[in-house]
């Protein structure tokens, strides 16, 4: 882990200059409202681009053209920030909620995914000593909910 004090902001946006192209090309909204004037987090950089670099991946995979994607933030009660990461695709069905976070367990075809993405981010936002939950609606769509302290303590 590699601690530095971030504006978890300019993370989050910095890795949708990445994606954006992409979600314009399908029509796809990104918004994000992460305020301004969040405390820093101290926290591991490339661990939080590879969690918000896959739940975008998972949510512009999960949407048609026209959805629409919402990343939030706000401050938790317990000196922790939780990140919000909606959309509007196909959800989860009831069923699948409980294994999504398993490694291989995936819904799609052969070459489109390893199954991999959520096991490995549980694993980092647990290495970042946060935690992640998901809500999910079939055909409405998806929130994972990442919380995650503001001070990370070396190691
Ligand atoms: P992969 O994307 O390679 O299938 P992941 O571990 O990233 O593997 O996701 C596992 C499964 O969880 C997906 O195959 C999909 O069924 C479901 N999933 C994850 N994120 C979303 C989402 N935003 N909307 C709908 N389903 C999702
Ligand atoms: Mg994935």
């Amino acid at each position: 882990l590699t601690i530095e004090k971030l504006d978890l902001g300019r993370v989050v946006r910095g890795v949708l200059r990445f994606l954006e192209k992409e979600a314009e090309y399908r029509s796809i909204d990104i918004n994000v409202d992460i305020p301004s004037d969040l405390p820093p987090i101290h926290s591991d950089r490339g661990k939080l681009q590879q969690i918000t670099l896959n739940l975008v991946t998972n949510a512009l995979q999960a949407m048609k053209s026209g959805g629409r994607m919402a990343i939030a933030a706000n401050l938790g009660k317990d000196r922790d920030v939780i990140l919000r990461f909606s959309d509007t695709g196909c959800g989860i069905a009831p069923e699948h909620l409980s294994r999504i976070f398993d490694p291989f367990f995936t819904t799609k075809g052969n070459h489109e995914g390893s199954g991999l993405g959520l096991s490995i981010t549980y694993g980092l936002v647990r290495k970042l000593g946060g935690a992640i939950s998901v809500e999910s609606e079939i055909n409405k769509g998806t929130t994972f909910f990442v919380s995650l302290p503001l001070r990370m303590e070396e190691q």
